[in-house]
């Protein structure tokens, strides 16, 4: 019988790649996702069609309204940036961070993760090409996996050792397509970015869309998810 996992699935193609790995490790995956009042609506959509591309036993959305707090372009109604250069996009904590955001999920994917008698929690965290986001960071995951075994039941009682599992942390975005294309993921099915039109189609414009394109680019493959003409 096959390990039960905990997967954090966005509709992002980071994401999507995270489950596939955990698939092939032979985990059997329960995922979650959160409708956290962002923006774009579409990558809800998306994160229950990867979730059943990848045969989850289980996907779980949850609300949590992040609005109520304000502040972020993906929650709030601020413009997403558009064009920016790689320069830019390296430098400082874009204004795309929603505030906490990595901890409010891993802790309730915690929370799944005990109930169901989880040792291992998947998230698709990159510290390579978008090294903005705090909360993407692995020293970041080691804080947040020592506090998980120190926080809960399972933990301290050792029934349980809990791992966060970040397989994508030191990838490129060209790395994660190729390893995901290999694995069989139809990066078709995820949305990326951050200010998509109604349809769900992509800007190609906002630093998500950009380092997309440029990992397809780079990985010399087109990218399947649609966009603006
Ligand atoms: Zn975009």
């Amino acid at each position: 019988m096959s390990k039960p996992a905990v997967i954090l699935l966005s509709g992002g193609l980071d994401s999507a790649t995270t489950g596939a790995i955990a698939r092939a490790d032979g985990f059997e995956l329960h995922a979650l996702s959160f409708d956290y009042g962002q923006r774009h609506r579409c990558e809800l959509d998306a994160a229950r069609r990867v979730g059943e591309s990848l045969g989850v036993r289980r996907h779980v959305t949850l609300e949590i309204d992040l609005r109520k707090f304000g502040t972020s372009a993906l929650t709030a109604a601020i413009d997403v940036p558009k064009g920016r250069s790689d320069e830019q996009m390296g430098t400082g904590i874009p204004i795309t961070y929603v505030p906490a955001r990595n901890t409010v999920f891993l802790s309730l994917a915690l929370a799944y993760a005990e109930t169901l008698s989880a040792a291992d929690l998947f998230i698709g965290v990159n510290a390579v090409d978008y090294s903005g986001y705090p909360d993407c960071r692995p020293e970041y995951i080691a804080a947040f996996e020592r506090m998980a075994n120190l926080a809960t039941k399972a933990g301290v009682e050792g029934t349980l050792a809990f791992k966060i599992h970040t397989p994508l942390v030191h990838w490129s975005k060209a790395e994660i397509i190729r390893e995901g294309t290999r694995l069989g993921v139809d990066f078709g099915l995820t949305r990326s970015c951050y200010d998509p039109d109604a349809s769900g189609a992509a800007c190609g414009g906002c630093d998500s869309c950009s380092l997309r394109l440029k990992g397809f680019a780079e990985a010399g493959l087109a990218d399947p998810a649609p966009y603006r003409t």
